[in-house]
């Protein structure tokens, strides 16, 4: 039996274990594919108080090695559901099954698509959602990102340095990430800003070779070649496995405030995947702080009550 069962490795998840296990508790992360969650691709994280730069990997591996050494558990595996059985919450992955006094879901969120024809059919053949994982295929190519957040314009900077030719593609004429990141992009020759353009549609058939865009100011629509598009526009949450027990919000995020406390008790969410304004490292990382600290305070109650 787990005091604390963690589904979700990264930065809220693993924030949750250090804190857990400092607390006395014997915590478990369940991580479904690799630990440290989106951060990972950052090549550069200069906004987490105390680090003046690190790359999204190092720090990633560094928390993980910190809620390990105090004794978190670990596991690499899916998890399909929570059901509560005899006042304990039982974490079901495809092959086993994990009782635990609480729990924090700690999901966090997925790439959003851009909801084009054949998105998913040249997924691999063009179509990307991580430059980071993916820009090193187009070295020399001409390729689109398409966004107007931090994560496009760090895209961008990051596929000029491989590609022939980057063009960033955003919907509206200002960009919602910060001017700090803009300005560099400004000064490189082989960017272009295609503003105020919407992605109507993929050119090629089994390969992508080029991007339909629509201009909404003049109305007309215009094509670019390009070998690969990488869509940087923004995230949503998985959390429907858990939607028969805790509430979720009209846009799937789990219905939390700021004290992680869901509709269920001894269920707490933390991070990106919960209801929230602000969505960084250093908000996720106090998500995992506080549900950690909730989640002791209701096992001692549980214990007071026994
Ligand atoms: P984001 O800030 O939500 O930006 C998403 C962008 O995509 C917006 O510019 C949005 O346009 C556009 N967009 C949304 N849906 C679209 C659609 N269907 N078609 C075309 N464009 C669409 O997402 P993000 O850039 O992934 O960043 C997520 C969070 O992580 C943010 O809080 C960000 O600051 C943070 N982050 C931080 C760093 C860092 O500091 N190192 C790096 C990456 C991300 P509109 O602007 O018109 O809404």
């Amino acid at each position: 039996m787990y005091d604390i069962g963690i589904i979700g490795g990264g930065t809220a998840g693993m924030t949750a274990a250090v804190y857990g296990q400092r607390a006395g508790k014997r915590t478990v992360i369940i991580e479904a594919m690799n630990y440290g969650g989106q951060i990972t691709v950052s090549p550069k994280v200069e906004n987490y108080p105390g680090i003046a730069s690190v790359s999204g990997a190092e720090f990633s591996m560094n928390l993980l090695d910190q809620a390990m050494k105090l004794g978190a558990e670990t596991e690499l595996e899916q998890v399909t559901g929570i059901r509560e059985e005899d006042g304990i919450k039982v974490i079901e992955t495809e092959g086993k099954e994990y009782p635990c006094r609480t729990v924090i879901i700690a999901t966090g969120v997925t790439h959003r698509h851009l909801g084009l024809d054949r998105e998913e059919a040249l997924l691999g053949a063009g179509v990307s959602y991580c430059a980071t994982c993916d820009g090193a295929f187009f070295k020399g190519k001409d390729v689109a990102v398409i966004g107007g957040g931090n994560t496009a314009l760090q895209d961008a900077e990051f596929l000029s340095n491989y590609c022939n030719k980057v063009y960033l593609v955003h919907r509206r004429d200002e960009f919602r990430g910060e001017a700090g990141l803009v300005e560099p992009l400004k000064r490189k020759e082989n960017v272009e800003f295609v503003l105020s353009a919407t992605v109507k549609e993929l050119v090629g058939e089994t390969v992508v070779e080029g991007l339909i865009l629509n201009n909404k100011k003049t109305g007309e629509d215009f094509q670019i070649s390009v070998s690969g598009v990488f869509a940087a526009i923004g995230q949503v949450p998985e959390n429907q496995a858990f939607a028969g027990l805790v509430r979720l919000d009209d846009s799937g995020f789990i219905a939390a405030s700021e004290d992680c406390v869901t509709s269920c008790p001894g269920i707490f969410a933390a991070g990106d995947c919960r209801t929230k304004e602000v969505r960084q490292l250093t908000t996720a990382a106090a998500d995992g702080a506080v549900a950690a600290l909730a989640a002791c305070k209701y096992i001692s109650r549980q214990e007071i009550a026994e």
